[in-house]
């Protein structure tokens, strides 16, 4: 059967962020997936997920400076009148289509599967000029209401209110299926393309793991201290402590390929070679899936998050630097063994599947075990707490041992306590040229929260810091700006919401200075969160839940805290300029 037309794709987009009501939603996505060619329907469901690239590890590679130039050159504006129309609509699939409307469409009308095997081989090009040409061809050949979303997709932004449990009810509507049934066919491929698929074909209980295809990780509640743990499980709370490193997913296939993938799925194999080598003593028990956290260690210890530091980016890390800051994993969680999924079995059994493969003896002490233990009151919890801390780890994680393996959710089976420090994640909104020895860098960044936990929720100000990095770091930071700016207004520039930071401060007050209607006392960037998308950062409702805490003395804030902080700059008051 032929692929679909990419306009009726895009009108169901439009229709479906025009209703606010969900049931609406649901039911114009179902009627559309129920009639679309089944080859289409994987690529329709990433599109409506908001993701260019049916392979969820692929990534299009394309920043926001080339999409630009793209539309830049289907439309025949020009690079400012670009600026601006992005500026008006803070949306670059409306921009793209204001400026289209003005001009003609040039060939053939593209077809759902056409914009799917373009975004592939924009992910595939070789070089940024073969991108533009690829984006700026399908925005000639679309027409202004197919490239609104066409632009939206490839900004990853949709605007239409979808999140992603509602494309499972439409995927379950649409065939026929449970929703549970989807939702777990989901969870384990990680595609909801695949699992639309599976449900056309009435096969949803064959859906398996991949293995060498990364899932989406399982995440963690915080709790604010030891009495809530305590409030929040049973009898007895299982007790790991939290590592301050990078999330890593280690897989190795049938064949013996061993990859390591990163929170944001990126593969990340060939910057720990040492940790790959370790793993290959496993690969003789069968394809398995290892979840943990990568950890600069030496000696039986952890070493400073900020050593990690040098190695994160290194694609190809030097003799030198390996041998400066080698790196653990230490694992928590079995997925898979030899075959069968283990993400529905209890951590229990997980765990001890995990201990009886992977002793540390077995890999030469690369691939260590999350340190285990167990309390029965607040104060028993404390105590393991001060023993994680002199273990020179950020906190507790507690879990429960009952609990399945709950992808990419933040459950109540998995909950944090690090009483050390509050952060907030945040995105950068602005820069400014430094003072001093910064002066021809961007070193001063304005920060914000989201309003709420909504796909297209506003950024409201919170803040301004110094950046703590290294000159390097900000000297590639500032190209970065450089390349996203929207408004430069000498001083000041604003730029497109990208880069995430955590921000580490002493109080939260009140304030009319930042449009969150809160700011920051003292704060200060930890470090910039390459693996957190903006869509994941904090909203306003955790400032006023910190807000709260701090009133209440539930939280430590970073005032007197441990020598932590001291490698990490300070600013003046909340938001001076
Ligand atoms: P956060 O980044 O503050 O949201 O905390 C959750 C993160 O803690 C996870 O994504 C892991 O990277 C990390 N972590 C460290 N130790 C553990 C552990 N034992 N179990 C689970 N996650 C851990």
């Amino acid at each position: 059967m032929s692929s679909s037309p990419f306009l009726d794709l895009a009108a169901v987009a439009a229709a479906v962020g025009a209703t606010r009501s969900k049931n609406a939603k649901r039911d114009l996505l179902a009627a559309y997936l129920r009639g679309l060619p089944r080859d289409d329907l994987p690529a329709a469901c990433s599109f409506f997920a908001g993701r260019p690239l049916v392979d969820p590890t692929a990534k299009l590679g394309m920043g926001w400076v080339q999409q630009g130039a793209a539309l830049t050159r289907a439309s025949g504006a020009d690079a400012e009148s670009v600026r601006a129309a992005y500026l008006r609509h803070s949306d670059f699939g409306d921009a793209a289509a204001e400026l289209l409307e003005r001009g003609s469409t040039v060939g053939r009308a593209p077809t759902v599967a056409e914009v799917a095997s373009t975004f592939e081989a924009i992910a595939g090009a070789g070089s940024g000029e073969q991108r533009i040409g690829l984006l700026a061809d399908l925005f000639a050949r679309a027409g202004p209401e197919s490239a609104r979303f066409i632009g939206r997709i490839s900004s990853r932004e949709t605007r239409i209110g979808l999140r992603e449990g509602l494309l499972e009810e439409a995927v379950a509507a649409a065939f026929d299926a449970e929703l549970g049934s989807v939702r777990r066919a989901h969870m384990l491929t990680g595609d909801i393309g695949e699992a639309a698929l599976l449900a056309a074909a009435n096969a949803l209980d064959t859906a398996a793991l991949h293995v060498g295809r990364p899932i989406r990780f399982m995440l963690a509640t915080p709790v604010a201290d030891a009495a809530e743990v305590m409030r929040r499980v049973d009898a007895e709370a299982w007790i790991e402590d939290k590592y301050d490193g990078i999330r890593a997913q280690l897989h190795i296939s049938a064949d013996g390929t061993i990859r390591l993938f990163s929170r944001d799925l990126n593969d990340i194999t060939r910057s720990f070679p040492e940790v790959v080598a370790a793993a290959e003593s496993l690969a003789g028990d069968g394809p398995l899936v290892v979840d943990g956290e990568l950890v600069p260690w030496r000696e039986g210890s952890v070493l400073d998050f900020a050593s990690l530091q040098t190695r994160l980016g290194r694609v190809r890390p030097s003799a030198e630097l390996l041998a400066e800051v080698p790196v653990v994993l230490v694992a928590f969680d079995l997925l898979h063994l030899a075959g069968r999924d283990l993400l529905e079995a209890p951590l229990r059994e997980r765990r001890r599947a995990l201990e009886e493969l992977a002793p540390p003896e077995r890999t030469g002490e690369r691939i260590l075990l999350a340190h285990l233990g167990s309390a029965r009151t607040a104060d028993e919890v404390e105590r393991q707490f001060d023993d994680a801390r002199e273990r020179r780890n950020e906190g507790l994680m507690v879990k429960d041992p009952a609990s399945t393996y709950q992808p990419g959710r933040r459950g109540l089976g998995w909950l944090k306590l690090k009483k050390a420090l509050a952060t907030l994640d945040c995105v950068v909104v602005g820069v400014e040229w430094g003072h001093g020895k910064r002066r021809d860098v961007l070193s001063d960044y304005t920060f914000a929260v989201r309003e709420a936990d909504e796909p297209d929720a506003r950024l409201l100000t919170i803040g301004k810091a110094y950046t703590g990095l290294t000159d390097a770091e900000i000297a590639t930071m500032t190209e970065r700006f450089h390349g996203i700016t929207l408004e430069d207004h000498g001083r000041y520039r604003t730029v497109v919401p990208e880069v995430v930071v955590e921000i580490a401060f002493d109080r939260i007050m009140r304030s009319t200075r930042h449009r969150s209607g809160y700011a920051l006392r003292f704060p200060r960037i930890v470090r910039i969160r390459d693996d957190k998308m903006p869509a994941q950062t904090d909203t306003l409702a955790s400032v006023e839940a910190l807000f709260m805490d701090q009133a209440s003395g539930r939280i430590l804030l970073a005032t007197g805290a441990d020598g932590e902080t001291e490698r990490i700059r300070t600013t003046g008051e909340a938001g001076s300029s």
